[in-house]
């Protein structure tokens, strides 16, 4: 008996939150294609938003088509190096747009397997037999110390550094990328989110509300409500992916 996982169902919800006067996350996919990108973005005045929404077009203009030369997982790295340029180039030639950035964690999947790509901090984590499991790798300052033994995750939660990411796009001429190869499994359901949703809500909260039975785009909703109702410091989206059979 194949197991192969057919197709997918997506659905995505974005919030301005309670605190912060604009929405600088994007987001953006193509379930036909296998495409599924969310950029959270930097910078002053409107920067941000320009940078997020420029990664997420990029990413969807080269990886959304119908025929590709190659698989989009063969093709994503060379596509984030072109949004990543994009964004630069952008902000060389425009002093009001100097120093934006964005993150991306990016989704590609293929039947039954799925590739993660990410710049920053927001994440991806991966819900399969109702067990949350954090796929990337925050490349933010604190974390990056939590992982090495010198902070308690308690310790940068609380950290006046919490904000420091390490990576973005668009900020240098060339952009290191971690790469996830995963197979996927009938019912994993594949959430990418900005960090508004982790910094208000715990990997328990989330693990738990991502297990009712609702649809995707409710579920979505869920999530931004109830980390509104945490404080909504930040922006706060999030994109869901379920493999179904
Ligand atoms: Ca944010």
């Amino acid at each position: 008996m194949s197991t192969a996982v057919v197709h997918y169902a997506a659905a995505a919800a974005s919030d301005r939150g309670r605190k912060r006067p604009a929405n600088e996350d994007a987001f953006g996919f193509s379930i036909r294609s296998g495409v599924y990108a969310l950029c959270d973005g930097m910078g002053g005045a409107a920067a941000g938003e320009v940078a997020s929404s420029l990664a997420v077009d990029e990413i969807l203009r080269l990886l959304g088509d119908d025929v590709l030369p190659q698989p989009a997982h063969e093709l994503a790295e060379d596509a984030i190096a072109s949004a990543n340029r994009v964004i630069y180039t952008r902000a060389q030639r425009n002093p009001k747009l100097a120093g934006m950035g964005t993150t991306l964690v990016l989704l590609i999947t293929n039947e039954s397997q799925a590739w993660l790509f990410n710049v920053g901090d927001s994440r991806a984590y991966r819900l399969r037999e109702r067990q949350l499991q954090q796929i990337t790798l925050d490349h933010s300052l604190v974390e990056e110390q939590v992982r090495l033994g010198r902070m308690t995750p308690a310790e940068a939660l609380r950290s006046p550094l919490r904000n420091v990411i390490t990576r973005a796009l668009g900020t240098h001429e060339n952009v290191p990328i971690d790469v996830f190869p995963l197979d996927v499994e009938p019912n994993d359901l594949f959430l990418l989110c900005s960090d508004g949703l982790t910094r208000e809500l715990s990997d328990d909260l989330i693990a738990s509300l991502l297990q009712l039975d609702l649809p995707l785009q409710e579920l979505c909703e869920r999530l931004v409500h109830a980390a509104n109702k945490a404080g909504g410091h930040d922006n706060i989206t999030c994109l869901l992916v379920r493999a179904e059979s």
